[in-house]
């Protein structure tokens, strides 16, 4: 049996010849021999025949009345459908064959009358088996070719998935986190809306916190329909169960189970879990027919994965963060006092300097000092003479006004106050309300030279900071109007 380069059953061929005689006698041999033979007697007839119903060989006899064997075999070669489909000429010798046109128009080969049965045989098969081979080879071609598209297509999406990976890794920011993620995803799947949702538990309520949408307004409505707390698809999520959206028995409201009606399968929900427990959802939303295959579910999740790690971290991330916040504040922070420490002075007088020297503005400072506080803790003791400085420090605390004048503990009994954008003026002014403020205090100090209380020695200092000189002429300058105050009976205000 001679199989067909087509089917892979019998081969089909046909046999065009005006001569009964020779039609009738080849057909009968090639039948004999096995396979399947038409027979037609014309050229139009055999047009017809062929597109009808392309065979696997055609014999064509040259000459013929009508249409010659070398117009047919022109025509069935200007045809995609039949152009290759191999034609043996059949001719005498003494009809004149031209072996160049012959081959010239189309033909694969040509076989002389009178018939040699061993010849038409041979050459039938020999046609045949090119035939099968060139169909194998365009087979082979075909399949490569589909196996290099689906290599391309798997290579890109894997690019694809990198790139998401690596920037929800490269980003620290969580919300930078959730906007690359969504928006990747949603090309890499040609999706028409993604969501990041979130789970609230207390409220019962899901929030989607970042959106990605093309193209669609079906995705907002879908989106509006998600977040309702009684929305049956919520609680699957919460079991932690990747899942496809199919049965709109499924969804409980009218607009939903339209929706999965009309586009099956098109409402992908991955869980997003943080600690073992339901955090939120990846859901997307594609409603083009083709449906979700194993890949982009597969990929979804490594996505979806790659979340649940940012969103730990950006956890720790937080707590961290405000741990330092509150190590900072105390970084900051006299222990005994409450007030801002030597350290955080030094800092805020350095950039008030700079910032003032650039905006030519005055900068005062005060420094204050407790009179006879030696012989305060002589009297009352260590304990007595920290709740002391705790009094007073709180006193010269409230008596500012400004949210940018900052009073310090600057050394045992002292305080400094920075007053940034006052004038020496101004600066006296705040500086006898602290020393009214504090000896109206009226804190018993029966050892004091002085009135019976505790009272303050303050000495005020103020500048324009001058471009060539450093804070610690201020500093220097407070400290010797503070001696004077000392040398001049204590209580009171100086300048210098
Ligand atoms: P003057 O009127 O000249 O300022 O005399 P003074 O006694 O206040 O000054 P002096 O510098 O001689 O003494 C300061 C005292 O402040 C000595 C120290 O025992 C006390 N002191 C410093 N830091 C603390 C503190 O944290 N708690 C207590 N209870 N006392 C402190
Ligand atoms: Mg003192
Ligand atoms: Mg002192």
């Amino acid at each position: 049996m001679y199989v067909s380069p087509n089917s892979g059953s019998r081969a089909d061929l046909l046999v065009i010849d005006d001569t009964l005689a020779n039609l009738r006698l080849l057909v009968n041999l090639l039948r004999e021999n096995g396979y399947k033979v038409r027979a037609v007697s014309n050229g139009y007839e055999a047009l017809e025949t062929i597109q009808k119903s392309p065979p696997d060989l055609i014999l064509l006899d040259i000459l013929m009345p009508d249409l010659s064997g070398y117009e047919v075999c022109k025509r069935l070669k200007l045809d995609v459908n039949t152009q290759d489909i191999p034609i043996i000429f059949l001719s005498a010798l003494s009809d004149g064959l031209d072996k160049v046109k012959a081959f010239t128009v189309g033909g694969s080969d040509y076989i002389t009358k009178p018939f040699q049965v061993e010849e038409v045989l041979a050459r039938v098969k020999n046609q045949l088996t090119i035939q099968w081979h060139k169909k194998q080879l365009q087979l082979e071609i075909l399949e490569r070719e589909q196996a290099q598209e689906a290599l391309r297509v798997q290579y890109q999406r894997e690019q694809a998935l990198n790139r998401v990976i690596r920037s929800i890794r490269n980003s620290l920011e969580i919300s930078t986190v959730f906007s690359t993620a969504v928006t990747e995803i949603g090309q890499l799947l040609q999706a028409d809306w993604v969501a990041i949702v979130q789970h609230f538990s207390q409220h019962r309520s899901w929030q989607p916190i970042v959106e990605y949408f093309p193209n669609s307004d079906l995705a907002k409505l879908v989106n509006a329909k998600l977040s309702s707390p009684r929305y049956l698809l919520t609680e699957r999520l919460k079991l932690l169960q990747t899942f496809c959206v199919e049965n709109p028995q499924e969804i409980l409201d009218e607009f939903n189970q339209d929706l999965v009606e009309q586009y099956p399968r098109i409402w992908l929900q991955i869980p997003v879990y943080s600690d073992g427990e339901v955090w939120g959802s990846l859901s997307i939303v594609r409603h083009h027919s083709v449906p979700w295959s194993e890949t982009d579910v597969e990929l979804a999740v490594v996505v979806t994965d790659q979340l649940a790690i940012a969103i730990g971290q950006s956890q720790l991330y937080q707590q961290l963060h405000q741990v330092n916040q509150e190590l900072e504040h105390l970084a900051n922070l006299d222990g005994l006092t409450q007030v801002a420490n030597r350290r955080r002075f030094d800092r805020v007088l350095e950039q008030e300097w700079l910032r003032l020297r650039r905006e030519k503005l005055p900068l005062s400072l005060i420094l204050a000092d407790i009179d006879y506080f030696k012989l305060y803790n002589d009297t009352y003791g260590h304990l007595a003479g920290d709740d002391c400085l705790r009094q007073v420090a709180q006193t010269i605390h409230q008596t500012l006004k400004r949210p940018a004048d900052v009073v310090a503990r600057y050394g045992g009994e002292e305080f400094a106050v920075i007053l940034p954008n006052t004038s020496l003026p101004g600066a006296l002014q705040v500086a006898e309300h602290i020393r009214q403020a504090v000896f109206n205090l009226q804190l018993t100090h029966q050892a004091s030279p002085g009135k019976g209380v505790i009272t303050l020695s303050l000495g005020v200092s103020s500048l324009i900071p001058p471009m060539d000189e450093e804070q610690q002429i201020l500093i220097q300058k407070a400290d010797q109007a503070l001696y004077k105050a000392k040398k001049q009976g204590k209580n009171i205000v100086c300048k210098l």
